[in-house]
């Protein structure tokens, strides 16, 4: 049963049963179609959801998506990445032109002004983007992948539509604004509010968003504001609703400018809202909707880091290998050197099956009636980390050079290549749109969600008994057929999957293994019950697992579609994947359980404890006190920007 009560405010931190809370009631419950992600967890291999491959070609899709790469690599060329690092702006021109291309409107439909392209050519772009400038990247991405069109797309009104996707088409750019100061990966803290007037024509927005990409120059934002708790079963539940706010509205102020380690010209800020009037009719989807909208929009565009991680790749790939065959140490290129030869191949292969799994979750997602979002989850984590070990490996096939900034490289008259910017400008790609951590917490629910539907209320000692018996009877129905069947498969079949020739030992090892994973897992809820999601250490163990045979599939069925296309090279690749993949899998199975789970814990709370800080004895700390709120001119953000400022002065 739910009602509504007037209660927003709440100023304590949400304890950890609302933090789940909340993000139980936005999670999709159901499954809009099927997902090869999630039947590999449930141990069962359906190659035949994601082979032949899903991708799709539209021929005018494609002539018109190949004139606007065309330009844009044009653009591209000429931009000078290095002086917007150098300056963190991005020159007033370059947007022009962006806008002026329709960069700004890549998946926006024609009829509004937009390129209208599929959702593979704008992820394509992005990739090509990265290749060149992560600032660019995050303009256009924090705007299409998460900013205004994205939701607009998925849950605008007619008339929303008809407003806002012809200006955001001509540039108008957007920001989406979920984070804050205590609400990072935990929405539960969420403390910006919207009230109604009485007479339910507007909204009163108040808070404070932290880290806002795009916010500093934003002319529309998504935000996300508690509104009035709704009551479910006799308790206040939190509701969280997305509203369409205009940047040069009353009461929209940027307070600070965020600067980070990388992406020097990103547009990112402090922005606050003071009793900012939002028309109701500005509310997307429907109120109390807003997290679960958020999470929705990110599903899909959580696809454009992992095709950008791709490109990012390739670049890097190529520096190293140029660089390797140029480079002569000891006597020979240092490419001929083994522990360099080693990265080498390594980078060609994990980039090859980046791209194929960038690739196939778009493709899936683009196909329709398939449900995306542990696919597009994994492709997240697993593609930002990937990304991140190549520019690292990149860094020291170039030595010294690696660490140089371009500037200087070329200040002393060598080539500016700028590893070290990209470097700094990839870490962030393993915290924004989703975390590591919180990606693997994010698949490992819906990984044993099968489980938790069919059997949790035996176990949970807050269950009837008439919840218990229905749970007992989908046991006996499900678990003896299911689990026999994890015995035996295909895999165990010699000569299967034989149109993949090279490739199908690869695939029967893959089948077998899927199988391993889904008892693995089932053995684990048996062995931890409830206490299995606390777990997380063994539940990312099976999490990697997962997202590794979802790489190998993902490279297999690609190698096999472009070897039918004629590039049989391919076929190299991912067999090298493939083989180094087993040896990750091997283990984590392995180490399944952790023999020392239990060690690093307790050494971890001892550490918290500060029974361990004589280790920190003979340095000179750099930790600093938060500065005492303040509420004079520019607020706190800007107290702790002047005093930053007076150090150095
Ligand atoms: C450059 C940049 C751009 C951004 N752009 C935007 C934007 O446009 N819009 C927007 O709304 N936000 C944006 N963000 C915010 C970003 O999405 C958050 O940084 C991210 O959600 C993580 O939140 P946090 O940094 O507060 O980390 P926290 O939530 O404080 O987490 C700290 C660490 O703890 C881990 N952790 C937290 N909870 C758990 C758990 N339950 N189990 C295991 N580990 C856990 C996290 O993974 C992380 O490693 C941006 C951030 C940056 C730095």
């Amino acid at each position: 049963m739910t009602d509504r009560t007037n209660a927003t405010a709440g100023s304590s931190p949400a304890t950890e049963k609302e933090a789940r809370d909340v993000a139980e009631a936005a999670r999709e419950s159901e499954w809009s179609g099927p997902s090869f992600v999630r039947e590999l967890f449930l141990g069962r291999f359906r190659l035949d959801l994601i082979h032949p491959h899903p991708v799709t070609v539209d021929a005018d899709e494609q002539v018109r998506a190949l004139a606007f790469f065309a330009r844009l690599r044009a653009f591209l060329e000429e931009v000078d990445s290095d002086l917007i690092d150098r300056t963190g702006q991005i020159p007033e021109e370059y947007v022009d032109e962006l806008r002026e291309m329709g960069a700004f409107g890549i998946k926006i439909p024609t009829e509004y002004g937009g390129l209208g392209l599929s959702y593979a050519s704008y992820t394509r772009a992005m990739a090509m983007v990265t290749s060149k400038d992560g600032s660019l990247t995050a303009l256009l991405s924090a705007h299409q992948s998460i900013g205004l069109p994205q939701p607009l797309k998925l849950f605008g009104t007619p008339e929303q539509k008809a407003r806002y996707f012809p200006r955001l088409a001509k540039g108008a750019i957007s920001a989406f604004a979920l984070t804050e100061v205590d609400a990072g990966s935990d929405p539960a803290n969420l403390r910006t509010s919207a009230t109604p007037s009485a007479d339910g024509s507007y909204w009163t927005l108040n808070g404070e968003k932290l880290w806002c990409t795009n916010g500093t120059r934003a002319e529309l934002f998504v935000v996300m504001a508690r509104t009035a708790d709704v009551v479910v079963n006799g308790k206040p539940r939190k509701q969280i609703t997305a509203f369409i706010v205009e940047g040069n509205a009353p009461g929209v102020e940027v307070v600070h400018r965020c600067r980070f380690m990388g992406l020097k010209a990103i547009e990112n800020g402090v922005i606050r809202f003071t009793n900012v009037r939002v028309p109701s009719e500005n509310i997307l989807w429907g109120e109390g909707k807003g997290l679960k909208l958020a999470l929705i929009t990110l599903n899909t565009g959580r696809l454009t880091l992992p095709a950008s991680c791709a490109g990012g790749g390739k670049a890097m790939l190529q520096v190293a290998r140029t660089w390797a065959k140029e480079r002569v140490q000891w006597g020979q290129p240092i490419g001929k050197h083994e522990a360099v030869a080693q990265k080498l191949a390594l980078m060609a292969a994990d980039t090859f099956a980046m791209e194929a799994v960038a690739e196939l979750a778009v493709a899936l997602a683009e196909r329709g009636h398939y449900d995306i979002r542990l696919e597009a989850a994994i492709a997240k984590m697993w593609n930002t980390e990937k990304g991140w070990r190549i520019v690292d490996d990149t860094l020291q096939i170039r030595g010294g050079r690696g660490y140089e900034t371009a500037d200087s490289l070329r200040g002393r008259g060598e080539a500016g290549i700028p590893v070290e910017r990209a470097m700094r400008d990839a870490r962030i790609n393993l915290i924004f749109e989703g975390s590591s951590e919180i990606m693997r917490l994010f698949i490992a629910r819906e990984a044993v969600d099968h489980h938790f539907k069919t059997a949790f209320a035996l176990v949970d000692k807050d269950s009837s008994s008439g919840e218990k018996f229905a749970a007992l009877r989908r046991v006996a129905r499900f678990y003896p057929g299911w689990y026999l069947a994890r015995w035996l498969g295909r895999g165990d079949v010699p000569g299967s999957y034989g149109d993949f020739g090279p490739l199908a030992k690869h695939l029967r090892w893959a089948e077998r293994r899927t199988r391993h994973l889904g008892r693995m897992l089932f053995h684990a809820m048996v062995r931890f019950g409830p206490k299995l999601e606390r777990r997380q250490m063994v539940l990312f163990r099976g999490v990697d697992i997962g997202a590794e045979l979802f790489a190998m599939a993902a490279s297999c069925v690609r190698a096999n579609m472009l070897a039918a296309q004629g590039n049989a090279e391919a076929i190299e690749l991912a067999d090298l994947f493939c083989r180094v993949a087993r040896d990750r899998i091997r283990t984590a199975f392995d180490h399944f359980y952790g023999p020392n789970d239990g060690a690093i814990y307790r050494v971890s709370q001892h550490v918290l404890a500060g029974q361990h800080e004589w280790l920190e004895q003979g340095i000179v700390g750099i930790m600093e006190e938060r500065p005492a709120p303040s509420g004079g001119p520019g607020g706190r953000a800007t107290q702790e920007l002047r005093k930053v400022e007076g150090v150095g002065a």
